[in-house]
Order: C-alpha cells, then sequence, then structure tokens
C-alpha cells in the first residue's frame, strides 16, 4: 500500500531554528604512537608480493596503473599485521580495497554483524561514518578508526534525534523504524535499526498496525509496497540512488531487450518498477552469482559493480552507475595514515552509545 503519511523538518513549527544533524565525533590522532611512513616505491619485491593481489582486480585495473597502487598496498597490509588491526569495507569501496586490503567485506548488516566478531584490538572501517559508528556501538572497548571523518552520508545528515522525538510526540506510541543510515543519536532514539536487506521483516517484527519508518522515504515507500503495516515516512533521500530516472533504463532495455536490471531500494519507485530484480547490495551480489546475466545493469553506486566484475568477468556490466562522494574519500593513502596515525579514532559519549547499541542489536538478535 502507499505510505500513510510523509514528514520532514518544515513540518514541525516547533522544531529549533538552524537545528543541524550532530557532526561525526572523532579524537584526534596519537601522535605519541605514530610509527614512520614505510618506503612506496615500485620495486620487484613489491610487484612480486602483490601479484596474487592483482590477480584478483587484473579485470577491473588496467595494469598500467597498478605500479601507483601496489606499495600503498603491501604497505597497509602489513601494517595491519603490525598493529593487530582488522580491515572492514563497504561494498561501496573501490577494488584495490575492498579486494586488496580488506579482510572483510560486505553491506550495511554483513559489516555490523562481522564487527561484533572481531577479535582485532583494531578495526579501520573503510566506509561512511554511520559504519565506523555502528562498528563502534558493537565494539565499545575496540579503538575503531576511520581514515576520513568527512566521510558523511545524505541519508544521516537528513535527521536528527530531536526530529524523532518530534515524531514521536505527534505519532505516540508508534513504534520507530531506523534505517542503519542514521547516526548514533538517531539511533538512541528508535526502537531498532534495520538495512536494505532485513527492512521487511523488522518492520513486521514490531506486530504494530503503524510503523514510522525513516529516514529514507523511497526504503519507506518500498517497505510499504510489501508489507500491509501501515508506513509514516521521513522525506530522508539518498543522494546517489535518488539520480537515477526510469526513462534511462527503459532505453537501454529498448536498445538491448535481453539486458538484465538490478536495482537498490533506496531508487525512486519509476526506477524499481523497471528493475528485474531489487535488494540490497548482498542480495543483488548473490542474484549476480546465481543468474549469471550476460549483460547487466546494477542501479547501485560504481564501484559495486567493479568490485562484482572483478570476481565474475563474465558478466557485462552496462552503465548508469552513480559514485557516492564519501564513500569516495576513504583512500589507500588514508587508509595507510590511518594505520600509521591511528587516526581518527571514532569516539560516542557512552550514554547515548548505551542507547543505540540496544536498537542495533535489537535487530541483529531478530530470527531470521
Ligand atoms: S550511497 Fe547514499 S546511502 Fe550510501 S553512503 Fe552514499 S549517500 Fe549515503
Amino acid at each position: 500500500m502507499p505510505i500513510t503519511g510523509i514528514y520532514g523538518p518544515d513540518d514541525f513549527a516547533g522544531r529549533p531554528q538552524g537545528q543541524t544533524p550532530t557532526l561525526p565525533r572523532t579524537a584526534p590522532a596519537r601522535t605519541e604512537a605514530a610509527l614512520p611512513m614505510p618506503s612506496l616505491e615500485w620495486t620487484d619485491e613489491v610487484e612480486h608480493a602483490t601479484a596474487p593481489l592483482y590477480e584478483r582486480v587484473k579485470h577491473v585495473i588496467p595494469p598500467i596503473e597498478w605500479p601507483l597502487m601496489a606499495p600503498t598496498i603491501k604497505a597497509i597490509n602489513e601494517l595491519k599485521q603490525a598493529r593487530g588491526a582488522v580491515i572492514l569495507a563497504h561494498n561501496y569501496q573501490a577494488p584495490e580495497i575492498f579486494h586488496c586490503v580488506a579482510d572483510i567485506g560486505g553491506d550495511s548488516l554483513q559489516l555490523a554483524v562481522e564487527a561484533t566478531k572481531v577479535k582485532a584490538g583494531i578495526i579501520v572501517q573503510c566506509g561512511v561514518h554511520f559504519m565506523a559508528e555502528t562498528s563502534k556501538l558493537l565494539n565499545p572497548d575496540k579503538t575503531v578508526l576511520i581514515p576520513d571523518s568527512r566521510a558523511g552520508c545524505s541519508l544521516a545528515a537528513s535527521i536528527t534525534g530531536a526530529d524523532v522525538r518530534l515524531l514521536r510526540e505527534r505519532f505516540p506510541g508508534v513504534p520507530v523504524v531506523a534505517y542503519v543510515n542514521t547516526s548514533a543519536e538517531v539511533k538512541a532514539e528508535v526502537d531498532i535499526c534495520c538495512t536494505s536487506s532485513n527492512a521487511v521483516q523488522v518492520v513486521e517484527s514490531l506486530n504494530a498496525p503503524t510503523v514510522i519508518f525513516l529516514p529514507d522515504r523511497y526504503l519507506a515507500t518500498y517497505v510499504a509496497s510489501k508489507t500491509d503495516v501501515k508506513i509514516i515516512a521521513w522525506k530522508g533521500a539518498c543522494e546517489v540512488h535518488e539520480r537515477f530516472k526510469g526513462e534511462e533504463l527503459r532505453a537501454l532495455r529498448e536498445a538491448d531487450p535481453s539486458v538484465q536490471i538490478i536495482a537498490h531500494p533506496e531508487c525512486p519507485p519509476d526506477v524499481l518498477a523497471e528493475a528485474d530484480f531489487t535488494g540490497s547490495t548482498a542480495h543483488m551480489i548473490n542474484w549476480v552469482r546465481e543468474k549469471r546475466p550476460r549483460r547487466l545493469v546494477m542501479i547501485t553506486e560504481c564501484s559495486m559493480a567493479d568490485n562484482v566484475r572483478a570476481e565474475l568477468p563474465d558478466v557485462e556490466m552496462l552503465r548508469p552507475c552513480n559514485l557516492c562522494p564519501h564513500m569516495k574519500r576513504i583512500t589507500l593513502s588514508n587508509i595507510l595514515e590511518s594505520l600509521l596515525t591511528l587516526g581518527e579514532e571514532v569516539t560516542i559519549d557512552p550514554a547515548l552509545a548505551e542507547r543505540a547499541r540496544r536498537s542495533v542489536e535489537r535487530m541483529i538478535n531478530l530470527k531470521n
């Protein structure tokens, strides 16, 4: 059914003026713990040591570019060992990060779950800030680093904890589900979190006739189409996925009717109407592994198509795709810097973290 209502900052007369989402909190690098910069020269030894890694990405990284990346990749992998660190990378990270330095890759849910199993004392989060916060929530005693704390997210920036309180005043007794693409401050105000993999399941788990679902209006619309629960949405959107247009997909299909189109549920409804399959990044990857389409349009962030093509080079990827400028703030250079200086460390107020953690753990503990 259509969403029951949609609200944003302008719909609350009492909303404090000039209110902006809480900026990410990070501690400065610990200069006393800094290690010296290793050599980043392209040598025979570097070429030999990184040859198995290049095999993984040779279909998406031209040979001419590899000597520029390989010395940093080798240095990162050696520093990881020296620091006792683990690198988590989201599916939207570039192939040289996702396939060559990450220990664990996946979507938000996979990373959140894997973060709970990590034994290493240091987690380097290659993704955006809310992901690093989620890792910190689930690993309060570990050091969680983000290579660039400016790596934000248009969804996380669209809503504050105070906005959730205003929604609760407007709809007393209605439970609130927050997509994990929210700040810890917002997670602390809601009943449970969800990802795009489990959003429908989480909404239905509440056994309520109406649920507030925030902040992504398009994911809310998608969830509403899959359940009888009435959905009240927030006016947030992913700046990457909302740019796709249904008409460009129709044009691609007219040019080649055999093409397969798969899309992320953060896309607008006219885009999802053209898709052969809609799912989270993890579900999309599994779909491609299983179906092995000859020609594929993957309607999501560009690096995910590159990461899938590195693994399945027989699948021809057609554009369009859109880059996430926030995800692209994470680079090999700042991952190396992060390991050298132990910066920037993600910090969360302990009392707020306690409440936010409950919302994430409630999601993780839901039975499949
Ligand atoms: S792709 Fe969209 S939802 Fe994901 S981090 Fe970028 S802006 Fe946020």
